[in-house]
């Protein structure tokens, strides 16, 4: 099994989430997107596990920041698109779309979605259906379009839009809220959304992410997932 562990970074600013993400069966410890190396040691601590790998998404700052600082702590390796090597400080493994990444037992596939950014990449745990977004796919809304196309970005959630429904999905960020009202007027309050919304607040109150939750509800909630042609997704 693979389990998630969200650390909630740059509170109530940027909101990230890195994930300590641990393989059972050979207990094998990666970090995802360390926004704050800080926070991530805290959690570290808590669960008394060392990383052996850090995965990133792609290269923006509040998603690599604590990298060294991990990298020279645990003596872990940094991973990422082979493409984004060159602007990744310290990266030690490029991994290339269609490729996979192993984390003991637990494979991951790589999936480019270069839309965000050049070279953003999901990891997909496809044994595991556990599947980490970053900006791409967020709760109820996505990730700006800064070096691309909005063709690009809707090909990218074509891909997402592809991938079972039973797939949790965990995101770089806790956006939900920032996302609601628009996704609640595009869905005239039906009741998938409202049953979406109560699950988040209820999370959300308890001090939770509303992360993870299955593709399957957010294919019915999330207008940028909803569109069906890049005509729709251009209106949105
Ligand atoms: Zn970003
Ligand atoms: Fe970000």
């Amino acid at each position: 099994m693979l389990k998630v562990f969200p650390v909630l970074c740059r509170e109530n600013y940027m909101d990230n989430y890195a994930y300590i993400i641990i393989d059972d069966k050979t207990n094998t410890v990666a970090v995802i997107d360390p926004s704050e190396a800080d926070k991530v040691i805290e959690k570290c601590n808590e669960l008394k596990v060392c990383p052996q790998y850090i995965l990133n998404t792609h290269h923006h700052f509040d998603h690599v920041d604590g990298n060294l600082v991990l990298k020279e702590k645990y003596k872990a390796k940094i991973v990422c698109n082979k493409a984004d090597m060159y602007r990744i400080e310290g990266a030690d493994i490029g991994v290339g779309a269609g490729e996979e990444f192993a984390l003991g037992e637990a494979k991951a596939k790589i999936i480019d979605v270069s839309a965000h950014t050049q070279g953003h990449i999901l990891y997909y745990f496809y044994e595991n259906k556990v599947l980490f977004t970053g900006d791409t796919l967020f709760n109820l809304c996505v990730g700006g379009i800064f070096e691309g196309t909005e063709e690009e970005m809707f090909r990218a959630l074509a891909k997402i839009k592809s991938l079972p429904d039973d797939v949790m999905f965990y995101p770089g960020h806790e956006y939900t809220l920032g996302g609601a009202g628009f996704a609640f007027q595009y869905n005239k309050g039906d009741e998938d959304i409202k049953k979406y919304l109560k699950r988040a607040r209820e999370r959300l109150v308890q001090g939770l992410p509303v992360a993870p939750v299955s593709l399957g509800e957010e294919k019915k909630c999330n207008p940028y997932l909803e569109a069906k042609t890049l005509q729709d997704f251009k209106c949105l």
